[in-house]
């Protein structure tokens, strides 16, 4: 990985680097403040596996799968981010799917734009469905609308985005290109609140739904109330953290890390997201051992 490319990263993370000066010994590495050793797997064995490719959208970039193998991030490797309004895009039927999927995603999309299941429909501006590669091996989970996303229709655009974004780009991900990203909830609750179960219960098959058609590797939850909500479980983020979770009928592996807007709340935080990003990449790492070819399990 580029070291300043990755020193801008981290800094943006609020991560301290330590950057060798000039001519004291090449040799030595960046070392960043307070590193944590590579994390291990604490309780599922993960395997490569033989699911079909997806191809990746603009058909040449290569697999994130390749990319994490190699080292190379997509700037790094000179590949260019496409625009942001990938999520928008016309979405094409991944390779080894169902060839109606297309339909299957975009009726699943105008089903959330539409829905009235619950009492939150009355106060949104819009439905907000999702953003990012319909393809992607990583799917990362928030909890849901705030008062920016709900104006714009795309999770993650407010302030604690820009962070999400500089944590995703930290280890070669972006919503332009590798990683879709949906929330728990569909439609912003008022005034921030914490949503309620039934409004869990009701939303929660969409993103179900999402995961299956997405297939994505990994799903990273970010925060409390995704993590608690995807695993169905009142345990703490931090116990929730550094561990390989699994999720819904496909058994996908699921990473938890905090909540960005959290950090930017308790920026001493950072460092540990930084390390659960780590993971997450490791863990990454092992899924798609033996299958740079891009196969998915
Ligand atoms: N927080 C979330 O969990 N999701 C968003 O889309 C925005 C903020």
């Amino acid at each position: 990985m580029d070291r300043g490319l990755r020193a801008d990263y981290l800094q943006t993370l609020g991560i301290d680097v330590w950057v060798p000066r000039a001519g004291t010994g090449g040799s030595r590495r960046a070392a960043v403040a307070g590193r944590a050793a590579e994390p291990v797997l604490t309780d599922e064995p993960i395997s490569g596996g033989a699911r079909p490719a997806a191809v990746s959208p603009a058909g040449a970039q290569p697999s994130p799968a390749a990319l994490a193998a190699s080292g190379d991030d997509p700037e790094w490797a000179g590949q260019k981010i496409a625009g942001s309004d990938f999520g928008r895009r016309e979405a094409a039927v991944p390779q080894g799917r169902d060839p109606g999927w297309v339909e299957q995603w975009e009726a699943l999309r105008e089903e959330v734009l539409r829905c009235t299941r619950c009492n939150l429909h009355a106060g949104r501006t819009q439905g907000v469905f999702g953003v990012g590669n319909p393809q992607a091996e990583w799917m990362v989970i928030g909890e849901a609308p705030g008062a920016e996303e709900d104006r714009r229709g795309e999770p993650f655009v407010g302030r604690a985005g820009q962070l999400l974004d500089a944590m995703l780009r930290a280890i070669g991900l972006s919503r332009a290109q590798n990683v879709y990203i949906a929330n728990v909830l569909k439609s912003r609750p008022p005034n921030n609140r914490d949503p309620r179960p039934e409004e869990v219960g009701a939303c929660l098959p969409y993103l179900r739904r999402q995961i299956e058609l997405v297939r994505p590797r990994l799903l990273l939850a970010v925060g409390r109330i995704a993590a608690q909500n995807l695993l169905g479980t009142e345990e703490s983020l931090s116990r929730l953290r550094g561990r390989v979770h699994r999720f819904g009928e496909l058994n996908t592996p699921l990473v938890v890390t905090y909540h960005p807007a959290y950090l930017l709340r308790t920026p001493a935080d950072k460092r540990k997201a930084w390390e659960d990003l780590k993971f997450a990449r490791s863990v990454f790492r092992q899924l798609t051992a033996g299958s740079e070819d891009g196969h998915r399990s």
